[in-house]
């Protein structure tokens, strides 16, 4: 793959068709939101496909927002989070219990599905809008058995859109294909079947490691397809010490001047960057004594 394909996204059109699409590979941004963690094989190859996911599912957001994916369980796998802003910044974080991760790995001959990985769990889109804070939530039903037919179920029942997706990853990158049928008039009757049929011999190591250009070369060089110019992905962590001092005010001032008082300060790492964020005695202080007094958060920044 060149070096200007990665972390890319590119949306093209069926014009006659009235099918959009996108392509989509995470290479160095993917590589970055896993270093550190250490995640198994198993969830790190589900995390990347709802990275893969969320790239291609936000392209459609039209305001200035992100789009949250997360998943949560009570099974080996308790988490996974990712959210995409409208302009493709990105981050991504899972939680599992490693003792079941390594109980479920060995039992089964096979790779075990997300179902299995997740228990008893649910799937929830939130997209929020920047400027008025305004969220819309909804839950996905766990039918089919994978992430792309989780997804293709929901996109069907909430926006009928008939909807195609292929995921693939590994530890280098991911990679995504969409393909929607768009509402209004189609002139040609088969066009669906055959593009979606050809969409579904995409193999997991073309998605990973081939341009999109030559993948739509591979698949469509039949179709009259208009590509559009590609937009790039970058990591993007929204975490503040804003947000951090907010969830300290959460624990109360109490449960903090404990932590004070056993560790000498208290330190909260981001979990998506890694970032660092340290508060002394004066900061707790500090964060308390506002809270006594709040002033008008519109005028506080
Ligand atoms: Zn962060």
């Amino acid at each position: 793959m060149s070096a200007s394909e990665k972390d890319k996204i590119r949306r093209f059109l069926f014009d006659k068709a009235n099918i959009r699409g996108e392509i989509t590979s995470l290479n160095e941004v993917w590589q970055f939101m896993q270093a550190n963690h250490g995640y198994p094989e198993i969830i790190r190859q589900y995390l990347g496909e709802v990275v893969a996911a969320s790239v291609l599912l936000s392209a459609t957001l039209k305001f200035e927002g992100s789009m949250t994916i997360q998943a949560s369980g009570d099974g080996a796998l308790t988490l996974m989070v990712v959210e995409c802003r409208n302009d493709f910044g990105v981050r991504g974080v899972a939680k599992y219990q490693e003792s079941l991760i390594n109980e479920i790995v060995d039992e089964m001959s096979d790779e075990p599905d997300i179902k299995t990985l997740l228990g008893d769990g649910t799937l929830i889109i939130t997209i929020e809008q920047s400027k008025t804070k305004e969220r819309y939530q909804g839950i996905v039903a766990l039918e089919g058995n994978s992430i792309a037919e989780f997804l293709e179920g929901y996109l069907e029942r909430s926006e009928q859109l008939e909807t195609r997706i292929f995921l693939a990853s590994d530890e280098k990158a991911v990679g995504g294909l969409l393909l929607q049928q768009l509402p209004g008039q189609n002139e040609d009757d088969d066009s669906w079947e055959r593009i979606t049929h050809l969409g579904s011999t995409i193999k997991p190591e073309e998605l990973l490691g081939l341009d999109s250009q030559e993948i739509l070369h591979r698949l469509y060089h039949e179709e009259d397809i208009r590509l559009f110019e590609q937009e790039a992905i970058y990591f993007k962590c929204t975490c503040s010490r804003d947000k951090v001092t907010n969830m300290l005010r959460s624990i109360g001032h109490q449960e903090a001047s404990n932590i004070i008082k056993e560790q000498g300060n208290i330190s909260v790492d981001c979990e998506f960057c890694g970032k660092g964020y340290q508060f002394d005695e004066i900061d707790i202080a500090g964060i308390y004594s506002e809270h006594a007094q709040p002033s008008d958060p519109s005028t506080r920044h």
